[in-house]
């Protein structure tokens, strides 16, 4: 199939294939990798191999920890400002979609919220310009959503926030480019876009941040506990972070950060390209400058005629392709391991749909 789903998406073909052969018994050990304690020397080495590789492909200098979480990235719109905000203070928002919503939402169960700047006047097909963010210079930290994965916008380069911290939820868009780590206090991502399946979530803090919490924060909730146990304070997700670790060896081998961009570049381009000359057959939802390289959105004339270009390429073999039933219309979800191939078969699926129905 042509994989198009917005998560869990498309893996690489050959980690699938690595993973088959060392599913039922990992190097000569006798037992699958899942079978083994977390504390054991075989998975440890997988353990700190995913994070050395994550240091290597994102970026991540001295001073900052990797961690790796379960509870997805939804658990880190509350494990962040359990951990950030203080009492009196406030945390700022850039409200660009569905996931700084939820982030937002989130939030305020745990202190105030301000609004640095806000698309929703435009139904969030754009991400604010950069001279549009407002906030007090003593706020806890600024969170943005580096990319919109069912909107389908993208910030394509972050404010410097000086003194103050910037939080970055960059699950549907980790390590498609490279990105400058050291203008983030915090980064987190949810694996089961670009990194591999789901069941664990990277946080990309600096140290600085690594501090007790001024209220009650139960354990398993705190930074503090994740970062000195090397994320071995209780059971890791062992087989999402092996998954991940070969997922990481393969964009490795494609050229690291730079290697995705370059590849996702093109892919985005073929697909924006044809949207833009179908002579508004159909219509991309982002505005061009907005546009995410990660998740392609459009609509067409009508929501029958959407609903029947969904029906009938899912029946050719391009899964995913319906909107977010929160926003409808039609989305292509194009992450790394989406090869140009399946992005030039949907360019001519849908070149011959607008002829059959234009
Ligand atoms: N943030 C963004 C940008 C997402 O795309 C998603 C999921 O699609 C989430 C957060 C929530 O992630 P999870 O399902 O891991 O909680």
């Amino acid at each position: 199939a042509y994989n198009f789903n917005a998560g869990p998406a498309a893996l690489p073909l050959e980690v699938l294939q690595q993973a088959q052969e060392q599913f039922v018994e990992f190097e000569n050990s006798g037992m699958s990798l899942m079978e083994m304690s977390h504390r054991g020397a075989i998975y440890e080495k997988v353990h700190y191999e995913a994070d050395n590789l994550l240091r290597e492909l994102i970026g991540i200098p001295s001073g900052y920890k990797v961690l790796f979480i379960q509870g997805g990235a939804s658990t880190q719109f509350a494990m962040v400002p359990m951990n950030l905000l203080r009492p009196g203070t406030t945390a700022s928002f850039v409200a660009t979609g569905s996931w700084a919503t939820k982030a937002i939402q989130e939030a305020k169960l745990f202190g105030d919220v301000s609004i640095a700047a806000s698309s929703e006047a435009d139904k969030y097909n754009r991400i604010p310009s950069i001279s549009e963010l407002n906030y007090a210079s003593d706020v806890a930290y600024l969170h943005l959503t580096s990319n919109e994965t069912i909107e389908g916008t993208q910030w394509s380069e972050f404010p410097d926030t000086g003194n103050v911290t910037l939080v970055g939820d960059m699950s549907s868009d980790i390590l498609c480019r490279p990105i400058d780590v050291s203008k983030f206090g915090l980064i987190y991502a949810g694996a089961q876009k670009n990194l591999g399946p789901s069941g664990v979530t990277i946080v990309i803090i600096r140290e600085d941040l690594i501090v007790e919490p001024s209220t009650p924060v139960p354990t398993m909730m705190r930074y503090t506990t994740h970062a000195k146990a090397d994320s071995l304070y209780n059971t890791p997700p062992t087989f999402a972070i092996y998954m991940m670790n070969e997922v990481l060896k393969w964009v490795k081998a494609n050229g690291g950060a730079a290697g995705m961009e370059t590849r996702n570049r093109e892919k985005a381009s073929l697909l924006y390209d044809f949207i833009d000359n179908s002579n508004g057959f159909y219509r991309g939802f982002a505005q061009p400058g907005s546009r995410s390289l990660m998740n392609a959105t459009f609509r067409l004339g009508s929501e029958d005629l959407e609903k029947q270009f969904a029906k009938e390429s899912e029946a050719q073999g391009f899964s995913g392709l319906k909107g977010h039933r929160s926003v409808g219309g039609l989305r292509a979800s194009i992450y790394n391991a989406v090869p140009v191939e399946s992005i030039r078969a949907l360019v001519s699926f849908m070149r011959d749909f607008q002829s059959r129905n234009g």
